[in-house]
Parts: C-alpha cells; sequence; structure tokens
C-alpha cells in the first residue's frame, strides 16, 4: 500500500477515508484533521489562550501536540484522581510531556486538595466513579479556566468518544445531552467556552499520532472504566464500522448537520433556572451546585470556598 500524499510506502491505513499514509503524512494528515475542526466550528481564535484537559493519555497528549504545532498558547491542566496504580503514571506522562515541550502544565490533585479520590466520592455520592470522576473534572477544568482567564477548554474526546455518546443520548432520548453534544459548547452563564477539537479523529489514529510523534502515554485503561456504558456502546459501533467503514462518521457529523437543533429548548430552559452556587460560585440550578455538595460529602477537608489556587503549575 502506498501513501496517498507522497507514495512512499505507507504505515497506517484510513479506512473510512480509503486511504493510507507514510508516517510524516499521517502526522501532516492529523494535524489538518484537526485544524479543518477547529476552522469548520469556530473553536479557538488566533491569539486565545487555551486550556487543555489532560490525562496522560493518547488523546489528550495528542490534542495538546497538535495545538502547540499549530501555534496556539495551550498549557495543560492534569487532575490526579487519586487512582492507585493508575494517576500516578498517567501524572508522569503528562508531565514527561510538559517538560519535553516546553509547555506549563497545571496539576491538581483531588485527594489532597479536596480530601477525596474518585473510589471514596462514589462511595459518599451515591454515584458510579465515572459520574464522580466526570463530575468532579467538569467542575475543576471550568472554574480554573474562568479565574485563570483562558478563553477556551479543549478536550480530548475523540469520534468514537462522540458517537459512542451521540448513540447512548439517542437510545435513551436524552434531549438535554443531546443538545449538549456538540464541538463547541458557547461561553455563559459562569462557563467558560468548551471545544473537542479531535472530533475528526478516530481513537486508532490519535494512538498512531502518538507512537508515529514518539509521546509517550498511558496506556492502561482506567481501572475504574470496567462496566462503563459507552465501552459497550464503542464495542457496537466498531462492529458496525468493521463491516462499513466510514459509517461512525456518518452518523455522528451526519447529527452535526441535520440533527444540530435537537433539545435546543430543553437547554436554554437549563441555563435560564442557572445561579452562582452560593459556595463557590460555579452555576447551578439547586441551592448547593453538585461539586460542593460531593465535597461536603466526600472531602475529609472540605472547604466552602474550592481553592483552585492550590493546584501547581509547572
Ligand atoms: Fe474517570 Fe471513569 Fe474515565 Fe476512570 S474511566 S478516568 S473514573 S471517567
Ligand atoms: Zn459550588
Amino acid at each position: 500500500m502506498k501513501c496517498r500524499s507522497c507514495r512512499a510506502p505507507a504505515a497506517v491505513e484510513v479506512r473510512r477515508h480509503n486511504a493510507a499514509f507514510c508516517p510524516p503524512c499521517f502526522v501532516t494528515y492529523c494535524r489538518n484533521q484537526v485544524a479543518r475542526a477547529i476552522e469548520e466550528h469556530e473553536m479557538i481564535g488566533r491569539g486565545e489562550r487555551v486550556l487543555v484537559a489532560v490525562s496522560g493519555g493518547k488523546d489528550s497528549l495528542a490534542l495538546w501536540d497538535i495545538l502547540l504545532d499549530l501555534g496556539y498558547e495551550a498549557d495543560g491542566l492534569y487532575i490526579g484522581l487519586g487512582i492507585r496504580g493508575y494517576s500516578e503514571p498517567s501524572g508522569e506522562y503528562a508531565r514527561a510531556f510538559a517538560a519535553r515541550r516546553g509547555a506549563r502544565l497545571v496539576e491538581v490533585d483531588l485527594p489532597r486538595d479536596f480530601g477525596y479520590d474518585v473510589r471514596s466520592a462514589a462511595a459518599a455520592d451515591r454515584r458510579t466513579p465515572c459520574s464522580a470522576c466526570g463530575l468532579s473534572k467538569r467542575h475543576i477544568f471550568d472554574r480554573e479556566a474562568v479565574e485563570k482567564g483562558y478563553d477556551v477548554v479543549a478536550t480530548g474526546h475523540n469520534l468514537d468518544d462522540e458517537a459512542a455518546v451521540l448513540l447512548g443520548n439517542l437510545l435513551h432520548w436524552d434531549l438535554a445531552y443531546l443538545a449538549r453534544q456538540r464541538p463547541v459548547l458557547p461561553a455563559g452563564a459562569g462557563f467558560p467556552r468548551k471545544v473537542k477539537p479531535l472530533v475528526r479523529l478516530a481513537e486508532r489514529e490519535t494512538a498512531a499520532y502518538c507512537v508515529l510523534s514518539g509521546i509517550d502515554y498511558q496506556v492502561e485503561e482506567c481501572p475504574m472504566s470496567a462496566g462503563n456504558k459507552h465501552l459497550g456502546y464503542k464495542d457496537a459501533l466498531n462492529a458496525i464500522e468493521e463491516r462499513s467503514p466510514g459509517t461512525k462518521a456518518a452518523f455522528y457529523h451526519g447529527f452535526l448537520e441535520r440533527g444540530g437543533s435537537l433539545g435546543a429548548e430543553v437547554a436554554e430552559e437549563e441555563r435560564e433556572g442557572l445561579h452562582p452556587c452560593p459556595a463557590c460560585g460555579a452555576p447551578t440550578v439547586a441551592a448547593l451546585c453538585a461539586f460542593c455538595r460531593l465535597v461536603e460529602r466526600a472531602g475529609k477537608q472540605a472547604r466552602r470556598r474550592i481553592p483552585l489556587s492550590a493546584g501547581s503549575a509547572r
């Protein structure tokens, strides 16, 4: 097989595009896909400050690398989840990448800064670990971005992630989630703008990008992911994609083109009911925001004002 761009021997096949690329052209292809997503959806303006949600895995490190290569001012934020045997090496990969690229990495550690880990929070707040984790990460990324003056938060959700979430939201006809499932969520009501520049790249492409770019990343799955229903949706979509390459991309991008207004009214109503949390200032519809409730239940050193400045920058 020959590289589509330069006719050298190909190393990576992209079946949905009926194409294959040699290593340098594949890296360029990935960069171009990210640049195209940013432009198509007006994700990031030139000169804007970007905060990248960094987990130490392939997607977030590939995203950070590409944003830096594209010339964006992009800092990383790593959140230590306190998952023994998993969080420590994940943090190491994030730090090593930041050191190699000379990039700025801000760190927040749930056990150190908030007195809980994902497992204990799940038990105390009667949630699944992934729910406690997602709530904590969303809150901390939002607050860090708003307080430190970042224009936009960029997350490493790839095409596989977004297609799996879309399938789950459609199976349950969850209109509020469908409305929020956009590659760009505008800033407003105390939230920063949030963007997903990897929506044109599949999971195996971000892995190949890291390998070909010499980026070491956490290859272990999070031990809390077992039983996560999105993994089942991914398996189902992978089985379809195997038979009909391109279906996943058609499903997700078709939704963006044609199903765009689904749930917009529900989302608008939700935003209208928001007010600042009296404890931390984050937007909420409840008397106390879900994150502050979680910290109260799970945090051994719960504090009324969430000290994001406790996070250390490297
Ligand atoms: Fe968090 Fe669940 Fe992902 Fe683990 S699998 S990092 S607990 S969301
Ligand atoms: Zn709060």
